[in-house]
């Protein structure tokens, strides 16, 4: 008997070291960020989607599953973001929705057109849209709910968890400042972008955004450039808003149309140099290449 709880002990112990950091799991990139920031060595932040891929079309393996099962907090982006969600089996007492405080305000998009992202199956933007945290002011939000879930996993380390949170949302309104100052600069002249993602961009900022359903690394045949040309007889754009870098010849093809392209990235996977802030202050950067109106 003395023997067998001694092996059970063994056991338990060696499954789970009993001074592990407790492991979060992040469904997003700007979530291990947050995470990261306001937790830093105190907890394992990992997160599962592959490095070339949209993680809001994300489908875990079974390895993953495993992991994410075994982990001591999910965050989730909410706002439909987790389509994964619906197959996979784990307990509520894992999950935390960090998008819930805004639930109420988030946008719909009416369009049903389908199209697929590369090695992606095909898709609609349609429904509930995801991209929440290039609203900076939803992106503190989301910052606030992180450090709430953390604090439950850490209630010793609370103090200190929310001191650096602090840090962490006295950039986000920074660059929510920043932002809405550019935006002014720009005022109401059309734009137009390559993807449907900056809904809630466009709503906090008051910027006047048509989508396109291009991607930057795929050059505009015609047809592509007709439905453009059809979009901007309506919305005069002069600039075309990127997620990531575009091809050349796509920027080569623009210019023809009279439209400068610039990027911003919505960072929802990890980039390949800097990390979620430095992204986000470039965007702002590229941003200032669009002059005043005249
Ligand atoms: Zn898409």
């Amino acid at each position: 008997m003395v023997k067998q709880l001694f092996l059970a002990l063994f056991l338990l112990v060696a499954v789970r070291p009993v001074c592990a950091k407790p492991v979060v799991q992040a469904s997003n990139y700007p979530l291990a960020y947050f995470a990261q920031r306001i937790a830093g060595e105190r907890i394992d932040v990992q997160f599962l989607p592959p490095p070339d891929g949209d993680p809001a079309f994300w489908e875990p393996s079974d390895a993953d599953i495993g992991k994410l099962q075994s982990a001591d907090r999910i965050l989730l982006n909410g706002a439909t973001y987790e389509k994964w969600l619906a197959h996979v089996s784990l307990p509520d007492s894992l999950l935390w929705d960090t998008s819930e405080a805004f639930a109420p305000r988030f946008f719909t998009i009416k369009d049903t057109t389908t199209h697929s992202h590369g090695k992606e199956g095909a898709h609609s933007h349609a429904g509930t849209a995801f991209t929440t945290w290039i609203d900076f002011s939803q992106a503190r939000l989301q910052a606030e709910s992180v450090l709430l879930g953390l604090v439950r996993l850490l209630p010793d380390a609370r103090k200190d968890l929310e001191a650096r949170a602090a840090t962490l949302t006295t950039d986000l309104d920074e660059l929510d400042r920043e932002m809405l100052s550019l935006a002014r600069a720009i005022g109401d002249q059309p734009l137009v972008a390559s993807h449907p993602v900056y809904h809630y961009l466009a709503r906090r900022y008051g910027l006047k955004i048509e989508s396109v359903l291009w991607e930057p690394e795929t050059v505009p045949d015609e047809a592509a450039l007709q439905t453009l040309r059809g979009v901007l007889t309506k919305h005069p754009a002069k600039w075309m808003i990127w997620e990531g870098t575009p091809a050349p010849e796509s920027v080569a093809k623009l210019r023809t149309l009279g439209l400068g392209s610039l990027v911003f990235a919505p960072c929802g996977n990890r980039p390949e140099t800097g990390d979620w802030l430095t992204v986000m202050r470039q965007n702002l950067g590229n941003l200032r290449a669009i002059p005043g109106p005249r």
